[in-house]
């Protein structure tokens, strides 16, 4: 079969859930057997999102192949369940970088360099080499941005001639946001039929439109909307707020957009196999059991900074049939020395971070799990804070610290390695993507890859600069903290890095240097996740049945 492509666009707001709605047209077109992937043009001019404030524009996600990405590729990765690479994000940045490379290198010689068709040409390269390096039947492109930004013009030009280029292989739907109005009671299609106009200005006549509302839009919005905007009633499909996101795939699916789909690309009909999928979000609705979880980390008030990390912890509740309450504290409040809001918690997460901001307190929070022997889980800066604090209290190694919190701490238990300090450019010396970890036997961490290790190897991705100094694993050791897995070396560097510790006469109680959350999935959870959910809901049923009564 040829590529066949799906351009997503968004009209009347950004952060409208276009992620969410291209990744579950993913998933019903994998549930009919399509091999798909999926490409997020991001329009600023950012080389990558490496760079970016997670405060700002929520997480950095890391791929297998360590690219920093925006957060939809983890979104398009958790549905799709698939690895994406790279290739399947695409920033204004990096195409103007490949256009001015090959000006310079006299590949346009005697030419004038122009946004079209120079900088349309690169984009649509791209978005077909996405395809190919996938083997993709269907590429999925979402266009970031909100119709009309001067920026995203560019791109929409290049998916414009992606029609004249590829004729009846592609399809393009548009996202907007349908405002309610309390005051009349009604929905609002104004926005709408604005939208749609200023995407037909620059030549792109939307084959359907996904409304995003928050209840179910009555018939009356779709035909008006219809009307307006060329497109056929039953083309308009309704995208209302779900209780998990994990629920949008059938919302739509009920409407008929995947029979939709198959229509205008001229698929075979075939019935979705959605049964996994359907009782995942089953279990998400009705658990057996309830966990609190506390995170304890420096962007509470933004909770798309963590949003792997929270996807994960909700997979695992998935596996152990639990509902996965999040409760986040911020770390810089816990160093007053007021530890109450910790003891309600079934397990505390220590997540990954940079910078100095509340670290005092994510130590006090991991000294406070080892004593009061409450699950514990260190994700990359967590474990390194788990280190920190263990070689302060049970090492005897006081003052110990990361050199990036104090460059002069006696024990620097945490530091740089030699070969990154080699390199002055901070960028170039981040440990990124997978990396292999060797896992000791008879520990904890061998029972929680059990089965997903071969012979004892598994590969997580990371992002940091620091390590677990080795010039400090004898003392550490010692004083009994178990190291319980290392890198075996890899690119010719690193081997020997220390990659997870874990303690023996606690019921839970690990740090890894990775970030498992990364390649978690809905129906294949993180096994650091899983195990860490498992080990909270025994601490529940043994500790506060009592608060259970009182909710
Ligand atoms: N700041 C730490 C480092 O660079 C941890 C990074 C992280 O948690 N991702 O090593």
């Amino acid at each position: 079969m040829e590529t066949c492509y799906i351009f997503i666009t968004g009209g009347v707001v950004s952060s409208l859930g276009k992620g969410i709605a291209t990744s579950s047209i993913g998933v019903l077109l994998r549930a009919r057997g399509y091999r798909v992937t999926a490409v997020k043009i991001d329009p600023y001019i950012n080389v990558d999102a490496g760079t970016m404030r997670p405060y700002e524009h929520g997480e950095v996600f890391v791929t297998a192949d360590g690219a920093e990405t925006d957060l939809d590729i983890g979104t398009y990765e958790r549905f799709l369940g698939i690895d994406l690479t790279r290739a399947n994000n695409l920033t204004t940045g990096q195409v103007y970088q490949t256009v001015i490379d090959k000006e310079r290198r006299g590949e346009y010689l005697s030419q004038t360099v122009q946004v079209i068709p120079h900088v349309t040409d690169e984009v649509k390269r791209r978005i077909r080499e996405a395809g190919q390096l996938a083997n993709a039947e269907i590429v999925l492109v979402e266009v970031g941005g909100t119709v009309g930004d001067i920026e995203s013009l560019p791109f929409l030009e290049a998916i414009r001639q992606m029609r004249f280029d590829c004729r009846d292989r592609t399809l393009y739907l548009h996202v907007t946001l349908l405002p309610y109005l309390g005051t009349s009671e009604e929905y609002k299609t104004k926005p709408t039929q604005h939208s749609v106009a200023t995407l037909r200005g620059v030549g792109i006549q939307p084959d359907g439109i996904i409304l995003r509302s928050k209840s179910p839009v009555p018939d009356e919005a779709r035909h008006k909307i219809a009307l307006f905007t060329n497109v056929e009633a039953r083309d308009v499909f309704n995208s209302y707020d779900a209780d998990y996101v994990y629920a949008v795939p059938e919302i739509l699916e009920q409407q008929g957009i995947g029979r939709f789909i198959e229509r205008r690309l001229q698929l075979e009909k075939v019935t979705p196999e959605l049964r996994g999928w359907q009782e995942a979000v089953r279990t998400l609705r009705e658990p057996d059991d309830r966990v609190v979880i506390g995170i304890v980390g420096k962007y509470v008030a933004m909770p798309d900074a963590y949003l792997s990390l929270i996807e994960a912890l909700r997979h695992a509740g998935i596996a152990n049939r639990a509902e996965v309450r999040l409760e986040w504290i911020n770390a810089e409040a816990l160093v007053a020395g007021d530890l109450t809001r910790l003891h309600t918690l079934d397990g505390i997460l220590v997540p990954g971070g940079f910078g100095i901001r509340g670290i005092e307190g994510k130590v006090l929070a991991a000294r406070y799990a080892r004593e009061q022997q409450v699950p514990f889980l260190g994700i990359c800066l967590g474990m390194q804070v788990a280190v920190i604090e263990y070689a302060r209290h049970q090492a005897g190694l006081e003052g110990a610290n990361s050199t990036e919190f104090d460059p002069y701490t006696p024990y620097p238990v945490i530091d740089l390695m030699p070969e990154q300090l080699d390199t002055a450019d901070l960028g170039g010396t981040m440990r990124l993507g997978n990396w292999p970890m060797q896992i000791n036997p008879n520990t904890i961490l061998a029972k929680v890859y059990g089965p997903a290790a071969n012979q004892g190897l598994v590969y997580e991705r990371h992002r940091h600069r620091y390590e677990v100094n080795p010039a400090f694993a004898d003392a550490l050791q010692v004083a009994g903290l178990i190291i319980s897995g290392t890198t075996p070396g890899m690119r010719g560097r690193g081997a020997g890095l220390i990659e997870a510790i874990e303690l023996s006469d606690h019921p839970f109680f690990l740090g890894v240097q990775s970030h498992p959350e990364f390649a978690s999935r809905l129906m294949r959870p993180s096994p650091p996740f899983r195990s860490f959910i498992e080990a909270a809901v025994a601490y529940h049923r043994q500790h506060q049945p009592a608060a259970d009564l009182r909710a």
